[in-house]
């Protein structure tokens, strides 16, 4: 319980410790709420695919699915469930790690624009059956120092929100400059923006502007929430701009390579 303070009641040394026993305490309280609304997130996000998996099942045991045809088809939603439930342990291993300030991670230097295109190629497809145009800017001459699977971790996640998000026939850009002692990497997409109000929560674990939307698209709600961890992990920075009913533009800054 660190709900308790003490009453400050001196101006001196025992009063000033006094305060800041209570500002601990306060941070400490932080950190707990934080842990309870995390582990109150996981047992919901795990529930609900449990739970369709159990009465699927059940159906099927009670004979209730009635034809093969039927009996197939809630299978097949067992296993899509079942493929969520691996997608969200996998994401949720990858981001305990990411917060372990003792995992390793590779520290080599990058040449950042084909990693950036090794990515963008594997989305070829996808970017095509929805005609979206992936315009890349990118400076060649870039190099970051990083840890290559993790960073093409954070380009394939942003580039499947940016497509995602963006309806058929609008294009992707995506730019690659110098900036100071900084790679700047744009991601902007054509979709419908992110609210104010939203943008500073979309990097939170498990926060989704529109919840359904995103469990129907298969999202996990953790994607933003690793992006950021890696990029903090490489002394970078994430910032995040939108247009509302326009598009998103996800930046990031990696320092370069000296
Ligand atoms: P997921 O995509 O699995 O829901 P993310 O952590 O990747 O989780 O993103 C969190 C939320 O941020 C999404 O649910 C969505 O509401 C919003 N979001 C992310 N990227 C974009 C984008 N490019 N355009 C609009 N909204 C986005």
């Amino acid at each position: 319980d660190f709900s308790k303070r003490i009453e400050v009641l001196q101006t001196d040394e025992v009063g000033n410790l006094a305060a800041s026993f209570n500002t601990l305490a306060s941070s400490l309280e932080e950190v707990d709420q934080k842990r309870r609304e995390f582990l109150q997130n996981v047992s919901h996000e795990l529930r609900t695919p449990l739970s369709y998996m159990k009465g699927y099942t059940e159906a099927i045991l009670d004979g209730v699915a009635g034809d093969r045809e039927a009996a197939r088809r809630y299978v097949s939603i067992i296993h899509n469930e079942t493929e969520r439930m691996q997608r969200l342990v996998h994401d949720l291993l990858d981001l305990a790690q990411l917060e372990d300030d003792s995992y390793p991670m590779k520290d080599e230097p990058l040449p950042f624009a084909q990693l950036i295109s090794e990515v963008a190629e594997r989305f070829e497809l996808s970017a095509r059956q929805k005609e979206i145009q992936l315009v890349q800017n990118l400076d060649d001459e870039i190099i970051v120092n990083g840890d290559s699977d993790r960073l093409e971790q954070v380009v394939s996640n942003l580039l499947d929100n940016a497509i995602r998000y963006t309806p058929e026939g609008k294009p992707i850009r995506i730019t690659l400059t110098k900036e100071g002692t900084f790679a700047v990497l744009m991601i902007q997409d054509s979709g419908p923006g992110i609210s104010k109000k939203d943008l500073p929560k979309v990097v939170e674990r498990f926060y989704r502007v529109d919840r359904a939307r995103s469990r129907k698209e298969g999202g996990t709600g953790l994607g933003l929430a690793i992006v950021f961890q890696i990029i903090k992990k490489h002394n970078g920075e994430l910032n995040i701009e939108s247009e509302e009913g326009s598009s998103t533009t996800v930046i990031v800054k990696l320092p370069l390579f000296e």
